[in-house]
């Protein structure tokens, strides 16, 4: 889809402005796997060409490792991880012109000021941290800004939301999983609780002095999946003065959706589907579902955020799309060029630009800012060199 050819005046004015601030994107993998450059035009959900089309301002660039990697070797996870923010930092000294480096909230805002997308990296899941707070920091000298405490595998240290864990894993946090978020606080690193068990979450919650965000979930009340928040949470969210990023996976979003996806999944063409490794043959199966797929609508992306509107409150609402982690997206929001339509639909609800710019960005800019802030590391840090 073209990303504003179908744009009112109005919509396209603001999209031009490049707001959107994407708190999960997971393209670093394809970079690594795929040797895709990012800085151009490629296959899969986003670029930086494609993001700058469609209104991108900020990213947090994800370092995802799937839990097999802790098996295969020790170290194996904090490899792998190691490995993908090597791509975030060579990105970085590809394109030069496109991508800055945004390690706290006053080097987000000089990076969009002189044109260019910030780029924040992250870690998905506290695996990669191999049970050392040495490692945490490690990551955050090398530019990581962002932790999800936990992935969908249950650690020692935290549950995750998934069912299935066994005895050793604690309740919610255990006292090492709350030293993971006091140190987060004191270095100045976003608490990221999408993937978290519940007791996790309020856990986390109680522990943080500082606003956490879920960084790619959905309301549960619209559709009961383990990844979206109870209106409890989300009240909880508000009380923290945290935010909730609206994802773009379409089975976390519906449960028509996730019913569409599954029968897809189960058909012979999806089994014979294949790659040389599997962040190839992801993107295979995502492109397969997204051809064959009954669409989902762009309303339903719109119906989680006024949810989260209604319980929480228009601060406390983003967007965390978890483009290029996730294999199906909703009609018109197929790539990192299409953040317009999303942007013209909140208006065609009724939002005002304000509250639009708030929903696509203010608001997690906020939170950075915030946690990034003065009497952190993260306020004066310089981004040390991979080697
Ligand atoms: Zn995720």
């Amino acid at each position: 889809m073209s990303p504003d050819r179908a744009l009112s005046p109005r919509a396209r004015a603001l999209v031009a402005r490049r707001p959107v601030f994407d708190a999960h994107v997971d393209s670093l993998q394809r970079q690594l796997d795929l040797e895709h450059d990012l800085g151009v035009r490629t296959e899969g959900h986003l670029d930086l060409v494609r993001g700058e089309q469609g209104g991108l301002g900020s990213m947090v660039f994800v370092n995802w490792v799937d839990p097999k990697y802790i098996a295969a070797e020790l170290g194996g996870a904090k490899l792998r991880t190691r490995n993908l923010l090597r791509e975030f930092h060579r990105l970085l000294a590809a394109h030069p012109e496109r991508l800055a480096f945004a390690g706290n909230g006053r080097q987000l805002r000089e990076a969009r000021a002189a044109g260019k997308l910030a780029g924040i990296p992250g870690i998905e899941g506290g695996h990669s941290l191999e049970e050392s707070l040495d490692e945490l920091v490690w990551f955050f000298e090398r530019g990581v800004r962002v932790l999800t405490l936990v992935w969908n595998n249950h650690l020692s240290w935290i549950r995750s939301c998934q069912s299935g864990a066994g005895p050793e894993a604690p309740e919610g946090l255990s006292e090492f999983g709350r030293d993971v978020v006091r140190t987060m606080n004191e270095l100045g690193m976003l608490i990221d609780l999408s993937h978290a068990g519940e007791k996790s979450f309020y856990d986390a919650l109680e522990t943080s002095a500082k606003p956490v965000i879920a960084s790619h979930s959905g309301c549960k009340v619209l559709h009961g999946h383990q990844r979206n928040l109870t209106d409890e949470q989300l009240r909880a969210l508000k009380r923290n003065g945290g935010v909730c990023g609206i994802v773009f996976c379409v089975p976390f979003l519906s449960a028509v959706g996730q019913q569409e996806d599954q029968r897809l999944r189960d058909s012979e063409g999806f089994k014979r589907l294949a790659g040389r490794n599997p962040t190839e043959l992801f993107l295979r199966q995502g492109e397969y579902l997204q051809e064959k797929a009954e669409p989902l609508p762009i309303w339903v992306v719109v119906e989680h955020i006024e949810h989260v509107v209604e319980v929480a409150g228009i601060e406390h609402v983003g967007i965390g799309s978890d483009f290029d982690g996730i294999l199906r997206t909703p009609q018109g929001l197929e790539d990192a060029s299409c953040y317009g339509n999303l942007v013209e639909a909140l208006f065609a609800r009724g939002f005002d630009e304000s509250e639009v710019l708030a929903i696509c960005g203010g608001n997690m800019e906020r939170v950075f800012d915030a946690v990034t802030g003065p009497g952190t590391r993260a306020h004066g840090a310089e981004l040390l060199a991979y080697d």
